[in-house]
């Protein structure tokens, strides 16, 4: 059985991210989208909050898991013996990170870790977790960058943290 990972923050999870998750799931027989909690991070949405969007955005692939994971990729590829992990690449300025990433698991994990890179679909090339954050913050248009649902779940974090900005101001 072909298996795969799909690492990333995923906060929040794009058409771009889904395009990969399609296209590998093609490729694969099973294709395990993780939801990485990077501690150097402050994210939009909890872990638990991702994978729930995430299972959600996934549920029409039969073939793709969604399982989240507090630590070294190469820890939890060895612990559910999968070999390759994918990532994205959107341009030429995403290159130099992905490739240091792949030759430091390669590494670390004595070559059991390889990594497949999938090229954007050009419509989706210009689309990140983070612009949709700065986009939606503002209360622009993210409709083009994210699902329905998706956008709903935004949208609503984003006034409430408007809200808790508002109480918590001095002059409120
Ligand atoms: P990370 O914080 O680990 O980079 P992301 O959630 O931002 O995680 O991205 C996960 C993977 O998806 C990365 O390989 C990234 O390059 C890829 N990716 C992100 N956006 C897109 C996109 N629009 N099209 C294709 N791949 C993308």
């Amino acid at each position: 059985m072909k298996k795969a990972i799909y690492p990333g923050s995923f906060d929040p999870i794009t058409y771009g991210h889904i395009d990969i998750i399609n296209r590998a799931s093609h490729y694969f027989d099973e294709v395990t989208v993780i939801v990485m909690n990077n501690k150097a991070k402050s994210p939009l949405f909890s872990a638990e909050e991702r994978v729930k969007i995430l299972q959600n955005v996934t549920k029409d692939f039969p073939n793709v898991k969604v399982d989240s994971f507090d630590g070294l990729l190469i820890n939890y590829a060895k612990e559910k013996d999968i070999h390759i992990s994918i990532r994205g690449l959107r341009a030429v300025t995403d290159f130099e990170y992905e490739l240091q990433i792949a030759q430091t698991n390669y590494e670390l994990s004595n070559g059991e870790l390889d990594t497949m890179f999938l090229t954007t679909s050009l419509e989706y090339a210009y689309l990140s977790s983070s612009s949709v954050k700065e986009i939606a913050s503002f209360h622009g248009d993210i409709s083009k960058c994210v699902p329905p649902e998706v956008e709903k779940l935004v949208y609503e974090k984003f006034d409430r943290l408007d809200a808790s900005l508002l109480q918590n101001s001095p002059n409120a």
